[in-house]
């Protein structure tokens, strides 16, 4: 450590995901800073003009819960000591050099947002699909497109983790069941043109594998005119799967859940217009697409178990008339300029969340902190644990290295670049503005709604800016 100037010390978050914002809240509470061995000083950077990254866009809007999360995201943003920069770029609008000029370490907090690529014939057809495209669509993201092709009747969804259960849940509700959440009005009306009646999910290994969290699986028999269909063939257990469920209190859980609603299928077999079909032990083989390129079909690889907890193919292959394919295998990190790049983990080369130089020596005053640290996997909690290694570790190094460390130069050489910045306050009236939309409108049951999120990101840059 060295003596402390006269001055707090400057950094740079770059993402205001959960992992930026806990990152934030962690260092402005560490025990250095509550002790008055230290001051911090933070700016979150985001390249979206709304803060919250994932929780705005990448969380499912009927996930109210994990909204929830925003309530205290926001309390942590309230601190004096924490800024926010909206729609600022990292690596053009702000680089790394002028980064490091006007701040003492730069964490970098910027997720994981793109789909991890699929290796299978059909693949590219016209209605095959990246989850993280769609969960980017129906949560009103600004840089995808308006519109979307919901025209499928019957619908492959690939993947056993949480994403495949929230891209399913919500292709398989009702338009109208969706106004109770934020949804856009764009994602409502191409909700409505849905003629969706069955959406399949697929596991490639069996129910005693599946990454799906139980609360989350209980929420598919929560949706209104949709029956959840079973098959008796998945459930024939080996010994490492029956190991597996007894040690494991989720799996427990969800194999209670699935036995439960295997039961009630025995007994009414259901009416509903939609059903949301389970199937394990099938890996996708191919996307079969017509003579006009549009997926027609997708081909099933049947496994089986192979008594060490893991799968093998069987060889049999199932094919399914399907109109679209949605891939939910899990995300992947994205590069960024001027740091290193994991092209096989797509994660910030670090130690701890120390970021490391190609010599993999740690690089004075760069942090990773979330899912561009350690790759998708975990849920929002995880972040925090993971956000306190790095901060730790910031604290135990930390130097003041920045030449230009006055906060309000940032906001000037801003403005001279002509970068139209959001703001914390900008937020408050961003998110003021969509609440009054939502009061504006009503749901299926006649209240109004809690907001009506607003897409294009210049309107969002000019509300937010009062402009
Ligand atoms: P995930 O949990 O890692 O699940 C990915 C799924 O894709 C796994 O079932 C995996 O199967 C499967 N998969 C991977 N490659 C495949 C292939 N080539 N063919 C077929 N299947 C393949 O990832 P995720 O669903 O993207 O979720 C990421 C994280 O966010 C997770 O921690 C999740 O819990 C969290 N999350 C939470 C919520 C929530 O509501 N709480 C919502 C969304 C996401 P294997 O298991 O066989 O590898």
């Amino acid at each position: 450590m060295t003596q402390a100037p006269d001055r707090p010390l400057r950094v740079a978050v770059i993402g205001s995901g959960p992992a930026g914002v806990y990152a934030s809240d962690l260092l402005s509470k560490s025990d250095a800073v509550a002790d008055g061995d230290l001051e911090v000083s933070i700016d979150i950077f985001d390249r979206y003009p709304a803060p919250f990254g994932l929780i705005r866009y990448g969380v499912a809007p009927d996930h109210p819960r994990i909204k929830g999360i925003i309530t205290s995201l926001h309390k942590i943003m309230e601190n004096p000591a924490i800024r926010f920069f909206g729609n600022v770029e990292y690596g053009t609008d702000i680089t790394l050099a002028e980064l490091q000029e006007r701040y003492d370490a730069v964490i970098f907090a910027t997720g994981a947002y793109y789909d991890a690529s699929l290796h299978i014939p059909g693949v590219d057809l016209d209605g095959s699909y990246g989850a993280a495209d769609f969960v980017a669509w129906y949560d009103g993201h600004p840089d995808v497109s308006r519109e979307w092709p919901l025209e499928a009747r019957e619908i492959a969804v690939l993947g056993n983790g949480n994403v495949a259960l929230d891209v399913a849940r919500v292709l398989s509700k009702h338009a109208d069941d969706l106004l109770v959440t934020e949804i856009p009005d764009n994602v409502y009306e191409g909700f409505k043109k849905s003629p969706v009646t069955d959406v399949h999910i697929f596991g490639r290994r069996g129910p005693a594998q599946m990454k799906f969290t139980p609360l989350e699986l209980r929420e598919l028999a929560k949706s209104r005119d949709v029956d959840i269909v079973l098959y008796d063939e998945d459930f024939e257990f080996d010994e490492a799967s029956r190991a597996a469920i007894e040690s494991n209190n989720q799996i427990k859980a969800m194999i209670k859940t699935l036995d439960k609603w295997r039961e009630e299928q025995k007994e009414n077999p259901g009416t509903a217009s939609r059903r949301l079909h389970l199937h394990f032990l099938q890996s996708p083989a191919e996307i079969v697409g017509d003579e006009n390129g549009k997926v027609r079909a997708i081909r099933m690889e049947r496994n089986e178990l192979d008594g060490a907890g893991g799968i093998r193919p069987t060889g049999e292959t199932i094919e399914y008339s399907v109109q679209a394919v949605y891939r939910a295998i899990g995300y992947f990190g994205s590069e960024l300029p001027e740091v290193g790049y994991d092209k096989l983990r797509g994660v910030i080369p670090n130690q701890e969340g120390r970021v490391l130089d190609d010599t993999e020596s740690p690089i004075p005053g760069l942090y990773a902190t979330g899912w561009i640290k350690r790759g998708p996997v975990g849920l929002i909690g995880s972040t925090k644990s993971d956000a306190l290694e790095t901060i730790t570790h910031l604290i135990e190094d930390h130097s003041f290295s920045a030449s230009d460390a006055e906060p309000e130069h940032v906001n000037e050489f801003l403005d001279a670049k002509g970068v139209r910045f959001t703001t914390w306050d900008g937020w408050h009236t961003l998110d003021e503005h969509e609440r009054s939309l939502g009061e504006a409108a009503t749901d299926a049951a006649g209240q109004p709604r809690k907001r009506v999120k607003v897409v294009p990101r210049e309107d969002m840059v000019n509300i937010s800016r009062g402009e």
